[in-house]
Order: C-alpha cells, then structure tokens, then sequence
C-alpha cells in the first residue's frame, strides 16, 4: 500500500543519487509502519475472519486459504513461508485439519508464537469419527455455538501477543460474539422448520456433523472426514439405495470439493427413477470470496443454514438473516 502523501519520496530520490545509506533508509521505513500493527497470518478464512474481527485496527491478518481451497489437502507455499516466518502470531486451526501441514507447525512452534486455536476445545465437545480413530472431527465452526469457544481461544492468543491491547480486544470479542450468539439462534430456529422426515444432509464429505448434532440432523458424507480418500463405487451405489429408499430429495455439493462423486448420486438415482436435486452449494471448509458477505464467517453459516432449510421444504426468506445472501450463485 502506497501512502498518499509518500514521506518516502525525498530518499527515493536520494537513493538514485546516493546509493547504499538511502537504500538502508528504504528498507527500514516500511517496517517501521508495519510494526504498528500486530501481524497475524491464519491457515482457514474462518480463523483469519475471527482475529480481524477480535483485533481490529490493531491487527493485520493474511488468510494463507482462500475460498474454494480444502484445507485436508493444502501444503504451504514458499511465499506462505515467508509470511508465517515474518509473522508475530500465527493461528492455525489444528485436530488434524492441516493435515500436511502439522509438522512444519511444530517445527515452527519453537520459534514463533503459534497457536492451535481449535486444539484447546474441551475434549468432551469434540465428535469423533469411525474413519478417524484416535483422532477428533475437525469440522468444529460448523455450529456456531462451538466456534464462539474457538473465538475465545483466539482472544486469548492475540491479548497473550499484544497485551496493551487486551482491553480493545475484550471489546470487540464481546461484540462479535453478540452477533454468533444472533447467528445461532437464527441457524435453529430456519432449520427448525425443515419437515422432521426431511432433516438428512447429504453431502461430498463429512463436514457437517457439528451441523447435525446442533440442529438435529442427520448426515451423510459421500467421503469421509477428510477429503484424501476416495469414495468407492460401492459407497456411491448403497447411497443411491438409500436416496431411492427414504425418499431423499435432496442433495448438496461443496465449494471447495469436487462434484463429481454428487452428480454420479443424481444420475443413479435418476436410473432408479427417483428424482433428486443439487440442493445448493455449501461452503463446508473455505467461505465465500473475499469482500462479499460469503466472504465472512457469519455470512458463510447464514448461507448454508438458509439453503439448507429452503431446498429441503422450508419457508425461509431467500436473503437469510441479514437480507445480504445472494441466491443462485
Ligand atoms: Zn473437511
């Protein structure tokens, strides 16, 4: 970012003339108006939204995961190196979520202020999963109820970071966890009024059980927890008997997953002549572009609980709880 009225300007010019003293000046200015700010980077868009939304002006947070991308599978780049090197706190999510990932978070750990946001979650809140053993389902912003006790971990780690800004941060914790607690409460009550027989989710991969187990639904994962397996045609083929069996209209793709293994459902169940329908895109582990409402944590539940509701029976105004979705895209 360029400054409007750039102090830079006379050693530039300098610098040309003058050689290695000005370049030195160069070099240390824009560190010196960095260093005003604490410099966070975040692995998932969620967490990176969390600690904007936490540190306001006294943060600057770069998300390594941008929307669409699937944090099962994502490995650091060299620019994300760099970054997470140069970083005064770096937030990860952590339970296995970055699975290619963890090592080089360790080995980071020793150096840098590195925190595991989702790790310190009591244990007794955590699902577990068949495919998963000894390990916890990751999935946890799903239900928004748990993920205000990771924004709280994330507090915690920018006030351990940044002490003279504990009281700013307290603050805008207790604002935005207002607006989780809102966004809970909307998330029961449009999901309370999808048909009971039709409360089933099924989707590319087991993202939502945080979901289930806060509304009341049942969910079915086309893959498992993670997406580094593939779904077998035997799991699609005991699928398209369970569509065609319970009536399931149905059925949701993913924005950072492929929809392949979804449509071959739709035309299996198709060959059975029972009709289902791609109910909608879900954001499951990225949010929506950057600068749009998806774009957010809160606008990222707000979309799947209000498609959600509206493809499986539901009366639920289409712009969801603020009148800011975007339907159809
Ligand atoms: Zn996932």
């Amino acid at each position: 970012m360029k400054h409007t009225s750039d102090p830079f300007r006379p050693s530039r010019r300098t610098a040309l003339i003058g050689g290695l003293s000005a370049f030195a000046l160069l070099g240390a200015a824009p560190a010196a108006f960095a260093a005003q700010k604490l410099n966070i980077v975040a692995t998932t868009g969620m967490i990176a939204d969390a600690a904007r939304r936490v540190g306001g002006d006294l943060v600057e947070v770069r998300s390594l995961m941008g929307s669409g991308v699937d944090p099962h599978s994502y490995r650091q780049t060299r620019s994300d190196i760099v970054a997470l090197t140069r970083a005064d706190l770096v937030l990860w999510h952590g339970l296995y979520l970055e699975a290619q990932m963890e090592r080089f978070f360790e080995d980071l750990g020793r150096k840098r202020a590195v925190v595991a946001v989702a790790d310190a979650l009591p244990k007794d809140d955590l699902l577990s999963h068949p495919d998963y053993e000894g390990r916890y389902d990751p999935h946890v912003w799903m239900d928004p109820k748990t993920w205000i006790a990771v924004v709280d971990e994330v507090t915690r780690a920018l006030t351990e970071a940044h002490p003279a800004g504990a009281e700013t941060f307290a603050q805008n914790a207790a604002t935005y966890r207002a607006e989780l607690e809102q966004l809970a409460t909307y998330a029961a009550e449009t999901v309370g009024q999808v048909p009971e027989s039709q409360r089933v989710l099924v989707t590319a991969h087991d993202a939502f059980s945080y979901f289930g187990r806060a509304f009341g639904f049942e969910v079915i994962g086309i893959q498992g927890i993670s997406t580094n397996s593939e779904a077998g045609l035997n799991r699609i083929s005991s699928l398209v008997d369970e569509l065609v069996e319970r009536e399931i209209g149905a059925v949701f793709v993913e924005t950072s997953v492929s929809d392949r293994n979804m449509r071959a459902l739709v035309e299996g169940a198709a060959a059975r002549g029972h009709e289902v329908v791609i109910g909608g895109s879900l954001y499951s582990d990225a949010m929506g572009e950057p600068g749009s409402y998806e774009g957010t944590y809160i606008g990222m539940i707000d979309h799947n609980v209000t498609t959600i509701a509206r493809a499986l029976g539901a009366p639920v105004a289409a712009g969801g709880m603020n009148g800011k979705l975007v339907q159809g895209s």
